[in-house]
């Protein structure tokens, strides 16, 4: 197949973004953090001192935005306004404040041209929460990647640096199961899974086990 979408959608720590770059890599194909677009968004509004549940005032800082979207699995550079924000992005603050700002039916519909642009431009994994429902509705192969919550706590708690302001591993469970009930429950493109996704559920495999399955069901569906 020359060109292809795989979906890949799920809650928050199911190692989604390791998962979808190694599947990416593996077919040679391009990746896409459709997370990273609204975590550098949250990060502008942030900066800016808006209140990230202000629809309004983070709707008009959008035009003012400027950032490049990377496709390769292996050097994904997130910048604003040509500043490096790839460590920036993932902080405490970023993560609290970005589930408000991606509700924001503006943020959306500004992000998902682009998001549907980049998506069909060729072989490509696309990550994220709307994927096989919203952004490419037709998707070639559609994952729902899932994995029980107590391990994607513990996941994301590795993630983080150890050292001053670091969170225990129940704090980060209670953020991130808060986190998930609201991108589930909001009013535009919520969290769940596309009728016809696989479920993949990783609570038990180690992430090549993963990516190992998703590429047998890329395969199956003639994608190599
Ligand atoms: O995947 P990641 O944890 O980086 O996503 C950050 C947040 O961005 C999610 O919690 C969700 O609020 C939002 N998001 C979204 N739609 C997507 C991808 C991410 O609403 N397609």
């Amino acid at each position: 197949m020359s060109s292809f979408v795989i979906a890949i959608d799920g809650p928050s720590g199911t190692g989604k973004s390791t998962v979808s770059r190694r599947v990416a890599a593996a077919l040679g194909a391009g990746y896409l953090d459709t997370g990273a677009m609204y975590r550098i968004v949250t990060l502008a509004v942030l900066n800016a001192g808006v209140d990230p549940a202000d629809d309004e005032a983070v709707a008009a800082l959008l035009p003012t935005l400027t950032f490049a979207s990377p496709t390769d699995p292996v050097a994904q550079n997130h910048e604003l306004d040509g500043v490096d924000v790839g460590q920036a992005i993932r902080s405490h603050e970023v993560t609290a404040a970005v589930s408000p700002v991606s509700a924001n039916p503006a943020v959306r519909l500004w992000l998902k041209e682009r998001q549907q642009e980049l998506a069909h431009s060729g072989r490509m994994v696309v990550e994220g929460r709307d994927i096989g429902t919203v952004i490419a509705p037709g998707a070639d192969l559609k994952i729902y990647l899932t994995a029980d919550e107590g391990v994607r706590a513990a996941r994301r708690h590795r993630d983080y640096a150890p050292g001053a302001g670091a969170l225990q591993v129940d704090a980060v469970q209670t953020a991130l199961a808060a986190r998930d009930r609201f991108d589930s429950t909001r009013a535009h493109a919520p969290l769940r899974a596309a009728e016809d996704s696989v479920e993949v559920d990783s609570t038990h495999f180690e992430i090549e086990d993963t990516v190992a399955a998703i590429l047998r069901l890329a395969g199956e569906r003639g994608i190599s």
